[in-house]
């Protein structure tokens, strides 16, 4: 029986990335799941799981050497897809076309859908007014589910997702029929790099408390 959530933020070793699993730690998923872990094996052994694992592990070839956008083009190409699929954000549009710049260039076909597709806003939803950023005006709203039916429409092999808010990307993936990766995500304060506040949370940027609580596994 499973007494502690599996817990890998907190284990210092990572003795997994060398292969060994001799002297766990007692939150460890590797020994507390094991059954499910060989069941995901057994999955990732299917063909297509396997190819596409192949193809990342291919892409490690040159590893340290490719930006994200890079690798998002090697990986496409050596999985064979033909059209690339791009849901962005309006707030990032001159990122959308650079990049659709960088796919059509590299050969690919290429569906884009601004997340503003369908004009929708916040009544669509019933979001009360009191919950609006300015009560009483038209507050625009995102359409993920809308751009994950264009891009099955589209016949789009691989989905990109750029910038989405938090939610819409949940809600995208969940729509999505199609592979979806990300090559960014949305964050309106830290020039769309959230890690940005973890790297300086120690520092001066203090909202956020990245201390361990008092009872926490070290
Ligand atoms: S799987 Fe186990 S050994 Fe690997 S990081 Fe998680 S807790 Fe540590």
């Amino acid at each position: 029986m499973k007494s502690k959530s599996s817990m890998c933020s907190y284990c210092s070793k990572k003795t997994c990335f060398n292969g060994d699993l001799s002297n766990p730690p007692e939150f460890c998923p590797s020994i507390q799941y094991s059954d499910l872990l060989r069941q995901a094996k057994d999955t990732l052994h299917r063909a297509d799981n396997q190819r596409m694992a192949q193809d990342v592990a291919r892409t490690w070839k040159e590893y340290g050497k490719l930006t994200r956008v890079e690798e998002t083009v090697e990986y496409a190409r050596l999985q064979g897809h033909k059209k690339i699929g791009l849901a962005f954000c309006v707030g990032l549009s001159e990122e959308a076309r650079l990049f659709t710049n960088v796919l059509l260039n590299a050969g690919f076909d290429v569906a884009s859908v601004c997340c503003m597709c369908g004009a929708l806003s916040a009544d669509d939803v019933s979001l009360p007014d009191a919950d609006k950023i300015v009560p009483g005006f038209r507050q625009p709203m995102c359409n993920p589910i809308g751009q994950a039916a264009i891009m099955d429409a589209e016949g789009c092999d691989l989905i990109v997702l750029l910038g989405l808010c938090v939610g819409d990307d949940t809600l995208f993936i969940k729509h999505a029929k199609a592979p979806v990766t990300v090559l960014a995500v949305k964050d309106r304060v830290l020039a769309h790099n959230p890690l940005g506040a973890l790297y300086t949370a120690r520092h001066i940027y203090t909202r956020i408390n990245t201390r361990p609580p008092k009872d926490a596994d070290k």
